[in-house]
């Protein structure tokens, strides 16, 4: 997608700190983290938001969720605990409409959620 940030990201036209990328999956630090581990697990494929994923988009949107047990392994936050996030559509404030998890640890976060 030619006007996407994240594709962008992906296409390393714009600088990211990536932490992982292969053929399906890309890894990078959030630019304002929100906790001390703050990482955005998004798919190479351009799709918008979960509300426009299709059956076809099964396979890699749960390459995410092995994407992001790998790098919090890596970050060491596996014991502590972290949280995975994705935001859809405007009451839950989605800015990029490229798909991505947030993945966020480090330190105990509020609890409950919303
Ligand atoms: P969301 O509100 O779920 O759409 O989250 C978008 C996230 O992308 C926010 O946490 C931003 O801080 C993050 N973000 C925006 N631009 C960049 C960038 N250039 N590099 C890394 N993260 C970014
Ligand atoms: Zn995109």
């Amino acid at each position: 997608m030619a006007d996407c940030l994240f594709c962008k990201i992906i296409q390393k036209e714009i600088p990211s700190e990536i932490i992982h990328q292969d053929d399906d999956i890309t890894i990078f630090k959030d630019i304002n983290p929100s906790a001390p581990v703050h990482l955005l697990v998004i798919p190479n494929k351009h799709i918008p938001s979960v509300t426009e994923m299709t059956p076809i988009d099964e396979l890699i949107l749960g390459k995410l969720f092995s994407g992001a047990k790998r790098a919090a392994k890596n970050m060491g936050i596996d014991k502590t605990g972290y949280r995975l996030i994705m935001n859809n559509g405007p009451d839950a404030h989605q800015e990029i409409f490229h798909i991505h998890m947030h993945l966020l640890g480090g330190g105990e976060m509020k609890h409950p959620m919303g």
